[in-house]
């Protein structure tokens, strides 16, 4: 059993069965025990990949999309450049060496990052030293400027609830204790205003996922473009409105049983990119449609940087080189599966490759 499994037993022992966002929370970010607390998750070594991680074209496509939307939107200045949950600051630095091309831009930006692990802050901090950043507690703390935010795999690694649809009530997916052991077990059903909008679209037995922390976190972020200007791009695994069980586990880049390792294995559900779109459309920002990513670095152009890159290189580096772009674009990959939306203060704003 690891640390906190015997911690999370003693409390259900103690308080009865715990939601999914509870336990999931205290999974990835309890102070002590704590997934991304204690460690680098990322890369060969470690339980995932993400895409900056497979090839700097990723990051490269993503600057200079925001660098063409600063300018479309009169380069104010000063500005904010901000990315929540960045991992090892891969995508902030592909995003910062390619923005050079646009000095302006560099000379008007005040780089802010929202983290939670220290241990990966610390992996930010080391990646970026070339540059002067700002650490943030919350998105909430984010200067009242113009922003220009990025978040890649960061929504779904915030706690979820579940429900299974009962009639016109839901039962929401709960951890408690069989023979000692964790459990997933359902409430009785009650009634969920907040999933009133769902009672339409889903039948008895249908299970949907809410993220209850991603609407202050939208909220926060397109008040500020709304009110300021800026944009903000969201990429992740999802859909357009969540159907179905998509909580799971990964370790050594394997899926494993959500309860077996708390604290160990990473946890994540599928983003509701309509939920973020809603979000933001309350606070005054406008949202894009969403798009595969895929079609999306297709149209910022990434077939040209691929070509460019491949001119010098050779044998083995060449191969990974072109594995690396199929695993970014291609359906089979994480063409698809990924999705990205905008959020602009108009629909005329909305930064390039995005339909309004
Ligand atoms: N964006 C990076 C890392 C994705 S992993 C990449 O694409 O490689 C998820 C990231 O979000 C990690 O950096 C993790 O520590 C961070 N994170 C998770 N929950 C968070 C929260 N509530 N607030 C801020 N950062 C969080």
């Amino acid at each position: 059993m690891t640390p906190l499994a015997d911690l999370l037993t003693r409390r259900i022992r103690h308080a009865g069965p715990m939601s999914l966002a509870e336990f999931m929370s205290d999974c990835l970010l309890h102070p002590e025990h704590g997934y991304y607390t204690t460690r680098d998750p990322l890369g060969a070594g470690g339980d995932f990949t993400t895409a900056p991680e497979i090839s700097q074209m990723f990051g490269e496509m993503i600057g200079l999309c925001l660098a063409q939307n600063w300018l479309d939107q009169g380069a104010p200045s000063p500005f904010t450049l901000a990315e929540i949950g960045p991992g090892r600051g891969t995508l902030m630095a592909d995003i910062l060496r390619v923005t050079k091309a646009v000095p302006e831009l560099h000379a008007a930006m005040k780089v802010h990052l929202i983290e939670a692990s220290p241990t990966l802050q610390a992996t930010q901090a080391k990646t970026l030293a070339a540059y002067e950043i700002t650490w943030l507690e919350s998105v909430a703390d984010l200067p009242q400027a113009p922003l220009w935010l990025v978040a890649n795999e960061f929504f779904d690694a915030l706690p979820i609830r579940q429900f299974t649809r009962d009639g016109a009530g839901w039962r929401e997916a709960q951890v408690g204790l069989l023979n000692g052991a964790l459990t997933l077990g359902l409430s009785a059903a009650t009634p969920m205003p907040e999933l009133a909008h769902r009672l339409t679209d889903t039948k008895d037995g249908d299970i949907v996922e809410i993220c209850p922390a991603s609407t202050p976190i939208v909220t926060e972020i397109a008040t500020r473009i709304a009110q300021h200007g800026g944009a903000a791009l969201f990429v992740d695994y999802g859909d357009w409105r969540s159907l179905g069980d998509t909580f799971q586990a990964l370790e050594a880049h394997q899926m494993v049983d959500p309860l077996a390792r708390p604290g160990c294995a990473d946890l994540t559900a599928h983003v509701d990119f309509d939920a973020l779109a809603r979000a933001a459309q309350s606070a005054g920002a406008v949202a894009s449609q969403m798009i595969p990513q895929g079609m999306l670095l297709g149209r910022l152009g990434i077939s040209a940087r691929a070509e460019a890159l491949a001119t010098k290189l050779s044998g083995d580096a060449l191969k990974s080189h072109i594995a690396a772009f199929d695993r970014l674009t291609s359906p089979a990959e994480m063409g698809t599966l990924f999705k990205a939306l905008a959020l602009a203060p108009t629909a005329k704003l909305l930064p390039p490759g995005f339909d309004a």
